[in-house]
């Protein structure tokens, strides 16, 4: 007999049944591959050509129940948008199960689209290619720029045709995460004061996520200040490469630490603070200069969780809780600080250098320069030479702003006792050439869509795969959208 197609190991069903549903995916009609990410499945410790084969698309597209696997849609809430929602859960996607991957690191194999759930309450359970080749993109991207996400296994479609503002073609994806376990899921079971539950919880994740938290004297609150401090240091990451989630809800906040949900995120072209992309925030409650301020508002909801397991009495639990949780915008600086200074090109951190990037980024955001290519380009001229500034400074409006700013960075520059080419290749490791732009995704997919023609895709994933190295013939890529080619909103597509 064959082995299972995968060795699962699966913890999350050892919770109590009201933690989740157990249900299969729903088949579909015409499962096909549109692409498996071999790498990534061999880090798994997956067969490859079997997950080719005609029984490994049927166990990706949903169709078919691998061995071992415990199928379960979670059950979570959460605060969409500042509004409380008791209960939303997993309304189109099931947990096949966990695999242990060659780190060691525990990982949950999740179809997304995978059909109606208990918790689908007016959607149909799926999802259309062109989110689903989104998500692909987009994480994949930040986990070669070395952003903690979610990870894309495989992306399908389904042969079916799905109704949203038009029919479009349905499809799967195949998501791989740490945890699907999310400050909703805490929420959940808060807003039940069901206090065994939320115990349970807390001890299922502080053994998967942070064992060191259970040799602290408070265990709850050590996993609590560690919850910070991974979405302190997760959130300056994104503001580092300009991304813009677009619903940072408390369901879409992983309590692991990792990106999570693409829906309508994005990539900033030219830098604004202010930058709002997707199509339902109308308000620009998740906007780039928010995204600290509202993971500190999530985080507050994860320690109101849980204060039944801080202390038995409630004041108290609330003293410890607030003192941790008022630590996050210091961290968040801190985390910001150190990546700002690489990725300016500074050495040991000096009174003055947050002010000098402030600057910087004032005058990007005044000049309308493209917030990735400014970064990149200030990498070929980090030394006392200014004569070769052009391709910096021709990306500000006004470049003389930039060239009285570069007066004062080159001072500072002088302050570090380094060389020009360790600094240079430093700068390069911080400062990406590379993202998914907008425009490009929207490129690949109206290829995928309207032509079936998955070769841009391909020629995309290949160019974000290494972000920080320069790839001749690729620039096309590198560049900021031309102004017919502007991508203005993004939509969340479910
Ligand atoms: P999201 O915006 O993808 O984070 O989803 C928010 C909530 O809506 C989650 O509970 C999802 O499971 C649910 N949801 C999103 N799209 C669908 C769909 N097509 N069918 C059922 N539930 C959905
Ligand atoms: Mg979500």
């Amino acid at each position: 007999m064959d082995a299972a197609l995968f060795q699962f190991d699966n913890s999350y069903t050892l919770l109590p049944e009201r933690f989740y549903a157990r249900l299969p995916p729903t088949p579909v009609a015409g499962p096909q591959l549109v692409r498996l990410n071999e790498p990534l499945a061999r880090h798994l410790g997956l067969d490859v050509e079997r997950l080719h084969s005609p029984e490994g698309i049927e166990t990706l597209a949903g169709n078919r129940v691998p061995d071992g696997a415990e199928p379960l849609a979670m059950a979570y809430a959460g605060f969409q948008f500042g509004s409380w929602v008791p209960q939303l859960g997993d309304g189109r996607a099931i947990l096949l199960g966990e695999l242990i991957d060659r780190d060691g690191v525990r990982r949950d194999l999740q179809l997304k689209g995978a059909g109606r759930t208990p918790f689908s309450r007016m959607g149909d359970g799926r999802a259309v290619l062109g989110p689903v080749l989104r998500e692909y993109i987009v994480s994949e991207a930040m986990a070669a720029l070395g952003v903690p996400t979610t990870r894309s296994l495989a992306a399908l479609l389904t042969g079916e045709q799905i109704m949203r503002e038009s029919h479009l073609p349905g499809a799967v994806l195949v998501r791989v995460a740490k945890s699907h376990v999310r400050v909703g899921t805490f929420q959940f079971f808060a807003a039940q004061r069901d206090v065994e539950a939320l115990r349970l919880l807390a001890d299922h994740v502080i053994a998967r996520h942070y064992p060191s938290a259970a040799e602290s004297d408070q265990p709850y609150l050590a996993l609590l200040d560690v919850v910070i401090d991974r979405q302190a240091s997760l959130v300056a990451h994104w503001q580092l490469v300009g991304f813009i989630h677009g619903v940072m809800n408390t369901d879409n906040t992983s309590i692991a630490g990792e990106t999570i949900d693409y829906g309508p995120c994005a990539f900033m072209d030219t830098f604004h603070p202010e930058t709002v992309y997707s199509s339902i925030d109308h308000m620009g409650r998740y906007a780039y200069r928010n995204q600290p301020p509202i993971a500190h508002w999530n985080l507050a909801g994860f320690a109101q969780a849980l204060l039944p397991l801080l202390d038995d009495d409630p004041d108290a639990a609330v003293a410890v809780a607030t003192e941790v949780i008022n630590t996050f915008q210091a961290r968040f600086e801190a985390h910001y600080g150190d990546g700002l200074q690489r990725k300016l090109g500074l050495g040991d951190s000096q009174s003055g250098d947050t002010d000098l990037a402030q600057a910087l980024l004032d005058c990007m955001a005044e000049n309308h320069a493209d917030f990735t290519l400014t970064f990149r380009r200030m990498c070929d001229v980090a030394t006392q030479d200014s004569q070769h500034d052009g391709p910096v400074r021709g990306l500000f409006e006004n470049p003389e702003a930039f060239d009285q700013w570069a007066v004062h960075w080159r001072r500072r520059l002088l302050a570090d006792n380094r060389s020009d080419s360790e600094r240079e290749a430093d700068m390069r490791q911080a400062n990406p050439a590379f993202i998914p732009r907008n425009h490009r995704v929207e490129e690949v997919i109206r290829a995928a869509e309207d032509d079936n023609d998955m070769a841009p895709f391909e020629k995309l994933l290949s160019v974000l795969a290494r972000p920080y190295d320069d790839q001749p013939g690729s620039e096309r890529y590198a560049t900021p959208p031309q102004p017919g080619e502007v991508v203005e909103q993004t939509f969340c597509g479910t």
